[in-house]
């Protein structure tokens, strides 16, 4: 196959990851971005809202997929792939600066859904399957915190500084021969005007740009405080709120979170949210408080964010636009970009091979 030019729109999880598994299957690459990873404390809430990648935690929390449901499905196969990319990193070299931890996750849910509660039964295969790749196990109610809990589970899990991990990815980008170029765009075809040489373009907007009605945000504030966590919580509870613990590794501190708001376009944090979150959680995890005797977290950043949400699910799908070429989309991930950026990458790179080979042999 001839090395083509791809351009690739977006420097989040989604089009980073994309861009490299693209240039090491010997394509010419080029990120367009409005917005690029920068040290997470240079990063402006106000002008970079849109940017949803620093405002995550992140971690990576296993979401058990109903059958009903063909994205749910799709959902978990992308955050399996991505588990063991993340694995393989993490026992390289480069964990450090790429800032991944590996560490104990915890959940404890106050009214699970039939999907959870089916991985108690005996020989379940989703349950079988985490248990293999990650020792997941489901916890009995004396490991509990408190009555209201109905269901918990145990495993090994992972968490990124956002902004830590993907300038770890840009700077690998970078160095085997990537290209960049800082833009903010009206649409994706907009970039096959640019003179380029464009052959294609991977959509990596996060919301592609308005132009899907299916696409909406869901706002999330969370606090960074400075102490740290050895595990990464999530309580559920029954009224829809969340309780969460994401530590940023090596010095970062941790996320506190957080709140899950469906078209709340507030930029603000509440002050208020913010400590009903430090007191829920401390109340859950009172030992992230340490021994000496404190009776308060200490903060040190407010966070709010929006993540790119999609109604049915991610798109995940090539397009032929007359005339122009090829657009890949890779977008609406709403809560889970990073967990599931690699299987994402997969999917995309696939895409474009497919696309490329169907129109060598003259077929497109
Ligand atoms: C509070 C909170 C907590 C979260 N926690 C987690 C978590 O624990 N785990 C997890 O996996 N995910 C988490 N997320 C979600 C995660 O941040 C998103 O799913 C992820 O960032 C989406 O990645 P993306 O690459 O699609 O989009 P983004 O990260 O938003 O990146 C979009 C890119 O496209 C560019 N772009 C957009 N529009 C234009 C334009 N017009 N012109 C040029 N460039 C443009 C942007 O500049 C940027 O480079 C959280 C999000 C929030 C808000």
């Amino acid at each position: 196959m001839s090395q083509k030019h791809i351009i690739v729109i977006g420097a989040g999880p989604i089009g980073l990851s994309s861009a490299l598994l693209l240039l090491n299957s010997g394509h010419s690459v080029t990120i367009i971005a409005r917005d690029f990873p920068a040290p997470f404390e240079t990063i402006d809430p106000i002008s970079q809202i849109n940017y949803t990648a620093p405002w995550a935690g992140a971690h990576n929390r296993f979401i058990p997929p109903s059958p009903s449901v063909p994205h749910t499905q799709l959902e978990h196969s992308l955050s399996l792939i991505t588990y063991n990319h993340m694995k393989s990193l993490y026992e390289s070299p480069h964990r450090k600066e790429a800032g991944i931890t590996f560490l104990p996750g915890i959940e404890y849910l106050e009214a699970p859904s039939a999907e959870y509660l089916s991985l108690s039964k005996p020989n379940n295969p989703i349950l079988n399957q985490l248990y293999q790749l990650c020792g997941y196990k489901i916890l009995s109610p004396e490991y509990f915190p408190d009555t209201k809990i109905k269901w918990g589970c145990k495993y090994e899990s992972y968490c990124l500084n956002p902004m830590v991990y993907l300038s770890f990815l840009l700077r690998r980008f970078f160095y085997l021969g990537g290209k960049l170029l800082k833009r903010e765009l009206r649409c994706p075809e907009e970039v096959f005007s640019l003179n380029l040489g464009t052959d294609i373009v991977v959509n990596a907007s996060g919301t592609n740009f308005g132009l899907d009605p299916a696409v909406f945000i869901t706002r999330g504030q969370t606090v960074l405080v400075k102490e740290s966590c050895p595990v990464t919580i999530t309580r559920q509870n029954k009224d829809g709120t969340y309780s969460f613990s994401v530590p940023r590794g090596y010095q970062g501190g941790t996320i506190i979170g957080g709140t899950r708001e469906v078209n709340n376009w507030s930029m603000e944090a509440d002050l208020e949210v913010r400590k009903k979150l430090l007191k829920g959680f401390v109340e859950m995890y009172p030992d992230i408080l340490g021994e000496n005797g404190k009776k308060e977290l200490t903060v040190l950043r407010d966070i709010v964010g929006r993540r790119p949400t999609r109604n049915g699910g991610p798109r995940i799908e090539g397009e032929k636009i007359e005339g122009k070429g090829f657009i890949m989309h890779a977008y609406g991930f709403g809560g889970r970009g990073f967990e599931l950026s690699w299987g994402v990458a997969e999917m995309v790179r696939d895409g474009v091979e497919g696309w490329l080979r169907g129109k060598e042999k003259g077929k497109l």
